[in-house]
């Protein structure tokens, strides 16, 4: 179906932050496959995880009992805030998992009236009829109406909007720590305190959307850390199969306990195969040591684009982000910047706010992103706007 506008690129093999086209040019990869890619292209552990999961079995069904997934999420548990994790497919579907429990939550607690969850302008949650409604950005439900009901958006970073939004039908706040389709816009770390403090002040759920944040991407296993505090729901995907599709709900005992026997299920979540896939990234990222290289890679290159900014003011505004989720504000169109780039082997992904993003795969090294910075400026000569006298001539 046309629903993708493609770069005329086909790529035949991947190794490490490299993606080589089938006409054999090589590309550094900047993009990760939208930040999913975490290990890099042919990461011989993963690769080799899934060969041998594969030869075995594949699928089962959750009729019966996957000790990959029952290990996966024992490491899950172990790592973070949540008790008890559910596994899916993709992001759009683990925030569907997310706001069903957050409901059943309110629904068990005998407050099936506090269904409405409060979002973020600027937010994007997926592509189901339920998450373009919690996205709220019309480019995504033109001609899908009618919208889904319960969720109401607020500006980013204002609290004092989220608390005026609360009514006695709020069932929760729903967050991306950074907003990443939206544009890399970090949410303010003292903003994800008051947004915990709120949520207990009103007995509402605070879940966080780290579908794109999380798994490492900032140099802590979850965003959130940063803040030092706790959701009581999350939504995960993206990298945390390294390129193979799974996503997860991790929650706490509070919210974990509405989703009984028979009221949310999936046939392929949670399977033998996505869960090696898992259990081999996250023997990657929490190796001692990884996610300190993850935060001082991020910082390296959060340097040079800085300096990239200062060069090339008319192509490049700003840097936001945070680790190895960065974003250039553009003063060019950013569709524009990111064909020049790959034009000059970067491969990177637009992002909302007319923004150029940079997420790497997480093994990504020094020197790679001494490589990104010399093929974007490279990228920005192409793109700085001619100067007047020039153009008069
Ligand atoms: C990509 C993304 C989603 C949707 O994930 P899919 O796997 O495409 O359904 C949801 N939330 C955030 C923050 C994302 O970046």
């Amino acid at each position: 179906m046309p629903n993708y506008t493609r770069a005329d690129l086909a790529f035949e093999h991947g190794v490490g932050a490299y993606l080589f086209d089938t006409a054999g040019r090589r590309f550094l990869d900047f993009g990760a496959g939208i930040a999913t890619s975490s290990l890099g292209h042919g990461h011989p552990h993963l690769t080799g995880e899934i060969a041998k999961q594969a030869a075995k079995v594949m699928h089962v069904s959750n009729l019966y009992r996957v000790p990959q997934a029952e290990r996966l999420a024992a490491r899950y548990v172990e790592a973070t805030f949540a008790d008890s994790v559910f596994f899916c497919n993709s992001g759009a579907e683990a925030n569907e998992g997310l706001v069903k429990a957050m409901r059943k939550t309110m629904a068990d607690a005998g407050k099936p009236e506090r269904y409405r969850v409060i979002c973020f302008e600027g937010a994007f949650h997926g592509r189901t009829l339920a998450m373009i409604a919690a996205t709220g950005n019309p480019k995504y439900q033109a001609g899908f109406g009618p919208v889904v009901d319960g969720f109401d958006h607020v500006p980013f970073n204002n609290l004092n909007a989220v608390r005026a939004a609360i009514t006695a039908e709020t069932a929760g706040i729903l967050v991306e720590p950074v907003q990443g389709e939206g544009g890399i816009r970090p949410a303010q770390l003292q903003f994800l305190r008051d947004l915990r403090t709120t949520c207990d002040e009103f007995g509402i759920l605070l879940g966080m959307d780290e579908v794109q944040t999380g798994m490492g991407r900032t140099g802590k296993f979850f965003a959130h850390e940063w803040a030092g505090i706790a959701p009581d729901v999350m939504s995960i995907a993206k990298g945390i199969g390294g390129g193979f599709p799974m996503a997860a709900v991790l929650a706490n005992e509070r919210v974990a306990k509405s989703l009984v026997p028979g009221s949310h299920g999936t046939t392929f979540g949670g399977g033998p195969l996505a869960c090696a896939a898992g259990n081999a990234v996250l023997d990657v990222i929490l190796a001692p040591g990884f996610l300190d290289e993850v935060d001082a890679t991020g910082r390296y290159l959060w340097r040079g684009l800085l300096d990239l900014c200062v060069k090339y003011p008319t192509v490049f505004t700003e840097a936001r982000g945070a680790g190895l989720i960065v974003g250039l504000k553009c003063a060019v169109p950013n569709g524009e910047v990111q064909t020049a780039a790959m034009a000059e082997g970067l491969l990177t992904v637009a992002a909302g706010d007319n923004v150029l993003r940079l997420v790497p795969p997480l093994i990504v090294r020094q020197a790679e992103c001494d490589e990104a910075l010399a093929l974007l400026e490279r990228t920005a000569r192409r793109c700085m706007p001619m100067p007047v006298q020039d153009a008069a001539k």
